[in-house]
């Protein structure tokens, strides 16, 4: 038989999970429909270390996820930014904004975990997995959606179709939704790092002229690196042997963290920006990096695409009756766009401005970070973003936690 739901949720990663589980307070019915087989995390739940806001942490809180880490969460109360071969550096406290921290760092794979045990709280979530998104067509009053799931292939049909399917979308290319691709040329090396002395909240970013390198805090001691490369030079970089690896960091980052004594296993991800021409279509919208896929250097990704998640279940809360109506899709876009827009420009800004080697913009890169440490309103309003507090915020968001 077929199904027939309120909300049909592609994609069960970091961002199709957090909606499911936002969606349950609603008293919908959900399904939630995910390639990876039972047992098993999506592959993105990996060891990349995830800045969560701390407006982040209050939604995840409230959604009563966070309960479920097993691993400690490392406080980030300190930032200290800087550039090689520029003058100047930023230096801000969480305390300084009446605040404890600016967000906490957790392990993908953790995370990934906590959200499958609280998934597995959810008594009417219907889920699909493993199932394949193969297509779907727009009706008055509905989606219809194929899905390849075991056993063969299955229609469903849903008021309103949710892509969460990440970057390479294909609930997007079934809309009909076309996306812009930029390459960065940048590779992000990933790993565990562990330094002579312990992090105590500081996270240390160091931007070259190849992209940014950084050390979060993480809860377990160590601090979870994150090192820019150029892409042709990935494979090279990759394949040092640890003590190299670590003499290479050592050197972009100087002795602001002390010495650098270990290194786990690493991995790579070339980057990338794709962002959709538009974030819904009727009876159908898309949340997370399925709608933008951002540059890491500013932590935003999730923490965007969570946003999202939750202004949908806010916009369908507000539309009591038809999930999907008109409606709800014109509130979301409407109150995604400026959120979306600015850290759109964010990110790439950073982006491109960190690796470019222009000798010209160096004294306007100095003299930024130089009014930066200086300027008080200026780092509000950036700690403001970096904590998720900027614009329209949903409410879960607001919540303070304990
Ligand atoms: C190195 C690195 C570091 C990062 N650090 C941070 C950070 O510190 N803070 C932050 O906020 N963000 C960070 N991000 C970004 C963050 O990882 C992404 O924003 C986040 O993963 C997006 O979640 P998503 O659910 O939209 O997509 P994804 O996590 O990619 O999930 C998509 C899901 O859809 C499933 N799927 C795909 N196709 C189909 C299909 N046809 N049928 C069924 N299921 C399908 C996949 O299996 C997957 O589970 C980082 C990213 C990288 C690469």
């Amino acid at each position: 038989m077929n199904a027939s739901h309120d909300v049909l949720v592609v994609g069960g990663g970091l961002v199709g999970a957090s909606l499911a589980i936002a969606l349950d307070r609603l008293d919908l019915d959900v399904g939630l429909v995910e390639i990876t087989p039972p047992g098993a995390l999506p592959a993105v739940f990996d060891q990349r270390n995830l800045s969560l806001a701390d407006a982040s942490v209050n939604a995840l809180t409230a959604l009563d996820v966070m309960r479920h880490l097993r691993a400690p969460t490392g406080a980030i109360r300190e930032i200290h930014a800087s550039r090689k071969g520029d003058f100047g550096r930023v230096h801000m406290r969480a305390g300084d904004y009446g605040r404890q921290a600016f967000g906490q760092v957790v392990v993908a794979r953790d995370f990934g975990e906590a959200l499958e045990a609280r998934l597995a709280t959810l008594a009417r979530l219907q889920r699909y997995r493993p199932a394949r998104f193969l297509g779907a067509s727009a009706g008055a009053d509905g989606c219809t959606v194929r899905i390849d799931a075991e056993g063969g292939e299955r229609v469903l049909h849903t008021r309103l179709l949710v892509g969460a399917d990440g970057t390479r979308s294909g609930v997007r290319d079934a809309l009909g939704i076309g996306a812009a691709l930029h390459d960065y040329g940048q590779t992000l090396l990933v790993a565990r790092v562990r330094a002579a002395r312990a992090p105590h909240g500081v996270a240390w970013e160091r931007l070259t002229d190849h992209g940014p390198t950084a050390l979060l805090p993480r809860g377990d001691g160590h601090y979870g690196l994150v090192h820019g490369v150029p892409t042709a030079d990935a494979e090279a970089v990759l394949g040092l042997d640890d003590a190299a690896f670590l003499a290479r960091v050592q050197d972009i980052l100087g002795w602001r963290a002390g010495r650098l004594v270990g290194v786990g296993a690493r991995s790579a991800y070339p980057l990338q920006r794709v962002v959709a021409d538009a974030t819904v279509a009727p009876r159908a919208g898309l949340v997370g990096n399925a709608a933008q896929t951002l540059h890491p250097i500013g932590a935003q990704g999730f923490n965007l695409g969570l946003r999202d998640a939750l202004v949908l279940a806010e916009a369908i809360a507000g539309h009591r009756g038809d999930a999907g109506a008109p409606s709800v899709l014109g509130t979301y876009a409407q109150r995604r766009q400026e959120d979306r827009a600015r850290t759109l420009a964010f990110s790439d800004g950073l982006a491109r401005l960190t690796s470019n080697p222009s000798a010209l913009l160096r004294p306007l890169r100095s003299l930024g970070l130089l009014v930066l440490d200086a300027d008080s309103g200026l780092q509000a309003q950036l700690a403001g973003g970096a904590m998720g507090y900027r614009g329209d915020v949903p409410a879960l968001c607001r919540r303070s936690t304990p």
